[in-house]
């Protein structure tokens, strides 16, 4: 199964695609995990994607293309993917086409989470990630007994560069004009479905299974 996730920043896509990941026994692939290993390790690619994601602007296209294409040539990918992050633009989700045409292929799905404005800023505003294993919470809930270390391996949680304020109203921008479209863009294709953001983790993952029962 060939899977994208696509929705605004907050919407949910990383927690749900380790569950789809999981369930369906396809590899998660998140370009913002990506990149941000790329900035921690201090790479070329790295130091080049790092001004663009602490602003919230989008890497540019030929980077990030060049990332997905390649990872989606490793042999575990030949079971199936979900992308999460990836397509952000429509030269992305054209590039994608043409990788997975080149193979034999083609997508499955298009999974669009929708969520309101005031929803999203609530959520980023909140979310803490572990600087060790990448775990992510929600302030203050999820914190309330572990404080600021992360339950899973005791490192330090931190505030994401691009979860301040200014960043996240500039991601919010970015997505209204450059990822939105994608929802039209795959809605001509017939693989698009919608489900609704808002909801425990376990309602949205029902609401997503029971989406691609019915494809
Ligand atoms: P995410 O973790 O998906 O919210 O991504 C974090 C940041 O990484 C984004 O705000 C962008 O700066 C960058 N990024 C991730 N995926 C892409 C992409 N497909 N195209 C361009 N930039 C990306």
């Amino acid at each position: 199964m060939r899977i994208v996730l696509l929705g605004p920043p907050g919407a949910g896509k990383g927690t749900q695609a380790v569950l789809l990941a999981q369930t369906y026994g396809i590899q998660h692939i998140s370009t913002g995990d990506i990149l941000r290993e790329t900035v921690k390790h201090g790479t070329d690619l790295g130091r080049q994607a790092e001004s663009y994601m602490t602003k919230g602007e989008l890497v540019p296209d030929a980077l990030v293309i060049g990332i997905v294409a390649e990872r989606l040539a490793d042999q575990d990918c030949a079971n199936g993917f979900v992308l999460d992050g990836f397509p952000r633009t429509e030269a992305q989700a054209r590039a994608l086409d043409a990788v997975l045409k080149e193979r034999g292929g083609k997508l499955d799905a298009v999974i669009n989470f929708g969520l309101d404005d005031a929803e999203i800023v609530r959520r980023l505003s909140r979310r803490r990630v572990c600087e060790g294993c990448g775990a992510v919470y929600s302030a203050p809930a999820d914190l309330a007994t572990s404080g600021d270390a992360c339950g899973r391996c005791g490192r330090t949680l931190i505030t994401r560069a691009d979860d301040e304020p200014e960043a996240i109203r500039r991601r919010l921008c970015v997505y209204r004009a450059e990822t939105e479209p994608l929802i039209a863009y795959y809605c001509r294709s017939g693989i698009l479905t919608h489900v609704g953001g808002v909801g425990s983790v376990d309602e949205v993952f029902c609401s997503v299974r029971a989406k691609l029962a019915e494809m």
